[in-house]
């Protein structure tokens, strides 16, 4: 089924159920409304001369008519690229080359960017504005291009390029809807589940969590444009908000921020987390302190549709730190990091491969890397370290680049980067490899501290050094005003390495 009839094939049965509240403006949109918007954009678009096959740039921040034109861009046969809103007009250029996109749906904020990004590259045909569902509209016939969805792209999301450049992505149609059937039955959604959106759409982790799996069950996505905390609270208090997908600043944001404590956000029955690494005594914090069950987490890629692990949203007892448990009909393997080709021991760490229908058709345009990353057999090696235990938990240990190599040790950042945060006057912290006089690579922690705190690089180690094996402590420190980080919580590395 292409991707617009598996999640709102079935719309109408919703009827005047909210499918979309702008937290912002109070706008709705019912599923009745949804299902005809996006049939008008589609017939819109297929107006202006889209045919089966072009690419569709949708550069917007969470709106109510996000999913009109996501579906009817897809109902006409377009590809949908999607964009971070945030992107400079070069970088939104480099995509549109990129991915040969020739249209663009922009919002009126965002206009002049997408112009000029439209002039770096040329050839674009046209680009609309849409604000509000129903901007981009027409009323003449609704396309029925023959789509074959386990091979035709529906979208074509960039990799976050925490680790590279941003590569695209291609996910058929066949491969994001069987990933919705398979975290489907770990993290059930139901109408009159009421999801709050704020993170973007654009990312494969909102397009499939706050935006396919929702509609596709008749539940209400409460949009938020961009993180602001105050606001994020008043709309789960106000919107009686009952599941949140997060990423782990968020968690922090409900563990410890004083605001927390002025609403009321008794109506949340589950959080989940996924994007980036979680730190377990965090996780606890933030459900202590909200009365819920323990924080959820989930696992996945960009490549993989994206999820492969989630936390039963009914599991019990889910051990700390655990990122999830295997979604059906996928394989994992956990593979030694010297040899690919050999399974570690079981319950030893390693770099996790995942063989399923939801694994990209390649990355566009990259055959070598696809070929790095999708092996013969048809595994992807993810790149990240892990280890399953007995029960079928996995635990996510860091990525496998970011290993330090300490004399032939492999320390990974984000275990110290967890410990770091253990103390009592340090507010955040990054740790990469760094290399010495004697090109030793050595872990460098980055450390942030609270306000009017005082620490020395000599008492950070010390910290360390107590309570890790000898050969993990930092050996190198340095204090900044700010970790850089991505939205999703991923720090970008890659800045502090530029800064060495
Ligand atoms: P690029 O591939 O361009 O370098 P990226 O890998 O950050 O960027 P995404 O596809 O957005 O792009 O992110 C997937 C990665 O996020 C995973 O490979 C993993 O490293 C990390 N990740 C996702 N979920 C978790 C989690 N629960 N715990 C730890 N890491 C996670
Ligand atoms: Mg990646």
């Amino acid at each position: 089924e292409p991707i617009h009839e598996a999640v709102i094939g079935r719309a109408h049965e919703y009827g005047d159920t909210p499918a979309l509240i702008d937290a912002v403006t109070g706008a709705t949109l019912s599923y009745a409304e949804l299902d005809a918007a996006h049939r008008r954009t589609a017939a819109a678009l297929a107006e202006a001369g889209l045919r089966k096959g072009d690419v569709l740039a949708l550069h917007s921040p969470n709106t109510i008519a996000y999913p009109t034109v996501f579906y009817g861009a897809t109902r006409a046969g377009a590809s949908v690229t999607t964009v971070h809103p945030l992107a400079t007009a070069e970088e939104f250029a480099k995509q549109l080359q990129d991915s040969s996109a020739r249209w663009i749906v922009t919002i009126s904020p965002l206009v002049e960017i997408a112009r000029r990004a439209a002039e770096l590259v040329g050839g674009i045909e046209e680009i609309f504005v849409c604000d509000r569902p129903g901007d981009l509209s027409s009323s003449g016939p609704v396309p029925d291009p023959p789509i074959d969805p386990a091979t035709d792209i529906a979208v074509l999301p960039y990799s976050s390029g925490t680790t590279g450049t941003p590569k695209g992505v291609m996910l058929t149609h066949t491969s994001i809807a069987t990933n919705l059937e398979q975290m489907r039955p770990l993290a059930p959604m139901n109408p009159g589940d009421r999801i709050l959106a704020v993170l973007p759409f654009f990312h494969i982790y909102g397009l499939t969590a706050l935006m396919n799996a929702p509609l596709r069950c008749g539940a209400t996505v409460v949009v938020l444009p961009r993180f602001d905390l105050d606001q994020f609270l008043a709309t789960i208090e106000r919107h009686r908000i009952t599941g949140l997908y997060v990423a782990p600043p968020i968690v922090l944001a409900l563990a410890k921020h004083p605001a927390v404590a002025k609403y009321d956000l008794s109506s949340l029955a589950y959080i989940v987390s996924a994007a980036a690494p979680l730190d377990s005594a965090l996780a606890v914090a933030c459900s202590q302190r909200l009365g819920l069950p323990p924080v959820r987490q989930a696992y996945g890629m960009t490549e993989l549709s994206p999820g492969t692990h989630i936390v039963p949203l009914d599991a019990q007892n889910p051990p700390p730190g655990a990122v999830g448990k295997l979604v059906p009909s996928t394989e994992m393997r956990i593979l030694t990091l010297d040899d690919p080709s050999k399974d570690a021991a079981p319950g030893a760490e390693g770099e996790v491969a995942i063989r399923g229908p939801q694994v990209m058709k390649g990355y566009l345009d990259r055959p070598d890397e696809t070929a790095a990353m999708i092996d013969p057999d048809g595994w992807v090696h993810t790149g990240d370290v892990g280890r399953v235990d007995a029960d079928g938990w996995l635990f996510i240990v860091d990525r496998v680049k970011e290993l330090i190599k300490y004399k032939g040790f492999q320390v990974a950042p984000a275990e110290l980067e967890a410990l770091l945060l253990t103390h009592p006057v340090i507010a955040d912290a990054a740790v990469i490899g760094v290399y010495d006089e004697d090109g030793t690579e050595l872990p460098k922690a980055y450390v942030v501290l609270q306000p009017g705190a005082a620490l020395t690089a000599e008492d950070v180690i010390a910290y360390t050094a107590e309570r890790v094996a000898p050969y993990k402590k930092v050996r190198r420190v340095e204090f900044i005003d700010a970790v850089p980080r991505a939205a999703s919580g991923k720090i970008l590395r890659r800045q502090l390495r530029d800064k060495e």
